[in-house]
């Protein structure tokens, strides 16, 4: 992995500047290593250096390389699974834990944002787009459920409201949340690492865990160095590997894609979005889309299980762009990127801890951007004695996928077909 560059995408090419952040050479000693420098390590980081932790990260590429720094932008609150599906899991307390987080981590990026003035062109407002009425039907519903955990900033809306926000005529309605939003997510990344480090926190890039000595007192070790902590926290995610090898077992990583097109101009753009709102829509596969400060068009979509990397991004992605919007059939594509996250079986979050002192939080199976600010504070608060929260996470179950490492791909793949035709059917 030596010196692995960013993705050609349309963050790396506008990303701030960053300092050297030269790789781990030597043995060193702190209270708590971080394995990788994406949201939850950089979230995990920041909360634990304001509570006087010592901390250092070793991160494989660079602060943002994985999904933090690739991602659609999209502030969206709560899970990939919602509450009412956790309630029928793990049971009414436990789901009232979780539903009353469910909106906070999109509060905790407003307050780095502002605390640690990242500049990362935070936008408010996110719309869930439906498709048939069985979706607005489940937006309806969602709306009621959300509301129960004091999350009041919801609009539902019909095909005439939703037209006014979104130029796409195949949408019947939707629902605008106010809390969620939009950001450059590689500088939301790059700036909270820039947090980190005038904290007094170290993060090695260029540095990839390549064992990790479990005991009483653990070890990183590094290609060229080693870092004895108090505490491991496990934040890879969809780019671990094999590291820990009962993670990789019940998790898969998946791939996504994105474009963007070439700068719209202000009155393109306008037409399309004109509050910029970012967008989703609510199938089971579904595309996601936003404008950018510079007002391009940022649209993703698709899925690929196990994560290979498509040979012609723009191919898969630019047929589902024209479908929403056919206004920009003459507009070119100059950038185009994949990104890999990491699915779980019952798409929630797969938290823990591993013997006394190795934490692991991954597996938000799509919707991470605000979960893993979370994350952060869970685990900086199990870090301190105070697991309550924490243990609300790690106790949702999680099993391995039907047909095992093998067979998992092409099983994962059959399902969210007959998923996604179900959603073409609108049943
Ligand atoms: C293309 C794409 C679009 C998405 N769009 C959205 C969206 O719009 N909204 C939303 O909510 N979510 C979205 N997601 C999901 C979201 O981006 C992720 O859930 C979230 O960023 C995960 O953060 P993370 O820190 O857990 O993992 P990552 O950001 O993947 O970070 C993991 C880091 O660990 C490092 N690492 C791995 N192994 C090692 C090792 N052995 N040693 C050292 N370092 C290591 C990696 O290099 C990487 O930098 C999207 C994901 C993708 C891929």
């Amino acid at each position: 992995m030596a010196n692995t560059p960013y993705p050609q995408s349309y963050y790396a090419a506008s990303a701030n500047p960053v300092p050297p952040r030269p790789a781990l050479q030597g043995e060193v000693e702190t209270d708590v290593c971080i394995i990788g420098a994406g949201y939850t390590g950089l979230s995990s980081a920041l909360f634990l250096l304001e509570n006087g932790f010592k901390v250092s990260i070793v991160e494989a590429a660079k602060v943002g390389f994985g999904a933090s720094g690739r991602n659609g932008g999209q502030i969206v609150n709560s899970y990939s699974r919602d509450i009412d599906v956790i309630e029928r899991t793990v049971g009414p307390k436990q789901a009232q834990l979780l539903g009353h987080m469910a909106f906070e981590g999109g509060r905790i990026i407003r307050e780095r944002v502002a605390k640690y003035n990242i500049q990362c062109d935070l936008k408010d407002g996110g719309v869930f787009a439906a498709l048939t009425s069985k979706q607005m039907g489940h937006l309806e519903s969602q709306k009621r459920l959300w509301e129960r955990f004091g999350h009041n900033q919801l609009e539902l809306m019909d095909q005439k409201r939703i037209r006014e926000v979104v130029a796409c005529d195949s949408y019947i309605g939707g629902m605008l949340d106010m809390s969620g939003g939009h950001i450059h997510p590689l500088n939301l990344a790059l700036g909270e690492a820039a947090a980190v480090e005038s904290l007094g926190g170290i993060i090695y890039e260029q540095t990839p865990a390549v064992r990790i000595e479990r005991g009483a007192n653990p070890v990183v070790h590094t290609p060229q160095g080693k870092v004895r902590a108090k505490f491991i926290i496990v934040a890879g995610n969809a780019y671990l590997g094999n590291l820990v090898p009962e993670l990789a077992a019940k998790s898969m990583p998946c791939g996504t894609q994105v474009i963007t097109t070439e700068p719209l101009g202000d009155e393109l753009a306008r037409t399309l979005l004109p509050q910029d709102y970012c967008v989703e829509d609510c199938n089971y596969l579904l595309d996601y889309y936003r404008l950018t400060s510079d007002k391009r068009l940022i649209f993703g979509g698709g899925v690929v299980y196990g994560a290979r990397d498509p040979a012609n991004i723009e191919a898969i992605i630019r047929p589902k762009m024209l479908k929403a919007f056919p206004q920009l059939k003459n507009v070119k594509i100059d950038y185009a990127w994949t990104g890999n996250f990491l699915l779980t079986l019952s798409r929630l979050p797969q938290v823990g801890r591993i013997g006394d002192n190795i934490y692991y939080s991954q597996g938000c199976s799509g919707h991470g951007v605000t979960y893993t600010h979370l994350a952060g504070k869970v685990l900086a608060e199990a870090l301190r004695g105070q697991a309550e929260r924490f243990d609300a996470f790690a106790g949702l179950p999680h099993y391995p996928f039907p047909g095992g490492q093998m067979l998992r791909v092409p099983f994962s793949a059959i399902g969210a077909w007959y998923y996604s035709l179900r959603d073409r059917l609108g049943f």
